[in-house]
C-alpha cells in the first residue's frame, strides 16, 4: 500500500460503531467477520457496540464478545432510542482517527472496510458505500424513494446520495462537525451530507439480513420521510402561503362573478353544491396547511426542551 497522504500513519486508532437492537442470532457472525477484517489491516481498532435497549438476550452475547476481545467497548442506552440516536452516542464516543459506521445485520458487508480505509489514505474524508441498485424492490418502494430524494434535493440544496444507507466512513474532522449538530430529530443520511468535505462513494452489493428481521415498515418510512423533509427544508411552509393566496385570489375573482350574476340574473337561492365544494375544498386546504405548521411546531416544541439525546447506563446488567 504506497503512503501517498498523510491520513496513513499506522499508529492510528480506527473506531467502528455499531448500533444493535436485538441481533442476538447475527451478533457472533457478525463480530467474527468483522474481527477478520481488523486483524488484517495495518492500523489499531476498536469496537463500540451501541446497545440498543434490546430486550432479548444481545446484551448477554455483548457481554461475552467483550470479555473475549479487548478492543470492544459496550455502551447501553437506558432504552430503545431508536438507530440513529444510538449511532450518535457510539459516534460521541469514538476515539478514532477514521470511524466507521456498520450495521450489526451483516446487510453490510465489514469486508468493504479495506476498501473504504483505501480511499481514506487517498485523501477523501467522508467515503459512504452506495449499495447498487437492489433487485426484487416494489415500484412503489423504488418511485417514492426517488421523490423524496428529488424534493429533499431542490428545496434544500442538498444533494442526499441515494441507496446509501449509513454504512460510511468519517475522518476526524466531518466527525467533530457532524457532532456539533445535537438536533433531536435525527436524519442521520441528511447530517452526513449537510457537513460537506471531500466525499467519494464506493459500490457494493447490499445482502439480505443474516438474520432476524428489519425493524422498518411503511409507517416508519413515512415518518422517516416527514422527519428527512421537515428538518431540511421549510418549503412546506413556503407552499401552503402561496396555496392559501392562490386560493383567496380565487375566491376573489369567484365573488366578482357571484355579486354580478346576482345583480343580473337576481338571486333565486340557488348554488349550494358549489357552496359546498367550496367550503369542504377551503376546509381542506386550511387543515392540510394546520398541519404542516404542526409538523414544524412539534418539532421545535421537542428541540425546545432540550432534553439530553440519550441516557448510556452504567450497570452492564438486562
Ligand atoms: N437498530 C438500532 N435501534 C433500533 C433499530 C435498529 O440500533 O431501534 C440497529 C440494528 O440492530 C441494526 C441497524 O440498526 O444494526 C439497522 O437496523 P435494521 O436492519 O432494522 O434496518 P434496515 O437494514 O432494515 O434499514
Ligand atoms: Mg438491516
Amino acid at each position: 500500500m504506497q503512503d501517498i497522504k498523510s491520513n496513513s500513519n499506522k499508529d492510528e486508532l480506527i473506531s467502528i460503531v455499531v448500533p444493535v437492537f436485538n441481533e442476538k442470532d447475527v451478533l457472533l457472525e457478525f463480530h467474527k467477520r468483522l474481527s477478520n477484517v481488523l486483524n488484517t489491516i495495518a492500523y489499531r481498532s476498536e469496537i463500540l457496540y451501541v446497545n440498543d435497549g434490546s430486550t432479548d438476550c444481545t446484551i448477554n452475547v455483548l457481554n461475552n464478545i467483550s470479555q473475549e476481545d479487548q478492543r470492544v467497548r459496550l455502551y447501553h442506552l437506558s432504552r430503545n432510542f431508536g438507530k440513529e440516536i444510538a449511532l450518535t452516542a457510539g459516534l460521541d464516543n469514538a476515539k478514532g482517527e477514521a470511524i466507521i459506521v456498520i450495521d450489526a445485520d451483516l446487510q453490510d458487508p465489514p469486508e468493504l472496510i479495506h476498501d473504504m480505509l483505501k480511499e481514506w489514505e487517498e485523501g477523501y474524508q467522508v467515503v459512504y458505500a452506495k449499495r447498487i441498485a437492489r433487485e426484487g424492490e416494489t415500484i412503489l418502494k423504488r418511485s417514492t424513494a426517488f421523490l423524496f430524494y428529488r424534493i429533499i434535493k431542490y428545496f434544500s440544496k442538498i444533494t442526499i446520495p441515494q441507496d446509501t444507507g449509513d454504512f460510511r466512513l468519517l475522518s476526524r474532522e466531518p466527525l467533530d462537525s457532524l457532532l456539533l449538530l445535537r438536533e433531536r430529530n435525527r436524519f442521520m443520511k441528511g447530517l452526513f451530507a449537510w457537513i460537506g468535505f471531500s466525499q467519494k462513494e464506493i459500490l457494493y452489493r447490499r445482502d439480505s439480513r443474516f438474520a432476524g428481521k428489519s425493524k422498518w415498515d411503511y409507517v416508519k418510512l413515512w415518518n422517516f420521510a416527514i422527519d428527512g423533509i421537515t428538518s431540511f427544508t421549510v418549503a412546506p411552509l413556503k407552499i401552503s402561503s402561496y396555496l392559501g393566496l392562490m386560493i383567496a385570489f380565487g375566491a376573489f375573482l369567484y365573488g366578482i362573478f357571484v355579486i354580478a350574476k346576482t345583480l343580473i340574473y337576481g338571486d333565486p337561492v340557488p348554488g349550494y353544491p358549489s357552496l359546498m365544494v367550496v367550503i369542504l375544498f377551503l376546509g381542506g386546504i386550511q387543515l392540510i396547511c394546520i398541519g404542516i405548521i404542526g409538523e414544524y411546531l412539534g418539532r421545535m416544541f421537542t428541540e425546545t426542551k432540550q432534553r439530553p439525546l440519550y441516557i448510556i447506563k452504567r450497570s452492564k446488567k438486562p
